[in-house]
């Protein structure tokens, strides 16, 4: 799947430089949060795919939910299609970490093992996310513990504080908190 024909322009031209800590990858993906919401071109969520081992990012993304009528194109999903496209490969086998401004949602969470990542990282939780009105789904009390299972590791509420101010700055800003219930007038 060719993502970058619809990834906003500003995604395409987001500079990239190398990031090594927890607090680093999740810095790029609070900062495509807050870009995303400033732009005016989806929800309050990014994402990024890095190589944990030369700490570049192979693959950004943002929620495009809105802009492309489409219910599953959240941040991690854009990110991991992006990430397969570049390498050409449907598991992403590799020191691939996956940095999420927010917890994952049902859905989300059900691609990460299909996706062949070994590590996920996120900021804000889910009651951060369902406090502003967004729904996360059906998820597990226990969803953490399935992926170390399936050796995914997951390293929780790093930048919470900076993801939380992307997600109340897009409630106050009154922009459309979408769910799978609400659709366009006429249609
Ligand atoms: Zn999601």
């Amino acid at each position: 799947v060719d993502i970058k024909a619809i990834i906003p322009h500003w995604l395409n031209n987001y500079s990239l430089s190398p990031r090594y800590t927890y607090e680093g990858f999740m810095e790029v993906a609070v900062d495509l949060s807050r870009e995303n919401v400033a732009q005016g071109t989806g929800g309050p969520f990014g994402a990024a795919i890095f190589n944990t081992n030369t700490g570049m990012p192979i693959a950004l993304g943002v929620n495009l939910v809105v802009a492309h009528h489409c219910s599953i194109l959240h941040a991690e999903i854009v990110a991991i299609i992006s990430a397969q496209h570049v390498l050409q490969s449907y598991a992403l086998q590799g020191p691939y970490l996956l940095a999420s401004s927010a917890e994952p949602c049902a859905m989300c969470l059900g691609a990460l093992p299909w996706s062949g990542i070994s590590e996920l990282v996120f900021g804000a939780h889910a009651s951060d996310v369902e406090e502003i009105g967004f729904d996360e789904g059906c998820k597990p009390e226990s969803w953490q513990q399935a992926l170390a299972v399936r050796n995914i590791a997951v390293h929780s509420g790093v930048n919470r504080i900076g993801a939380q101010g992307v997600l109340q700055q897009y409630k106050r800003s009154g922009a459309i908190i979408y769910n799978g219930k609400v659709r366009k007038q006429g249609l």
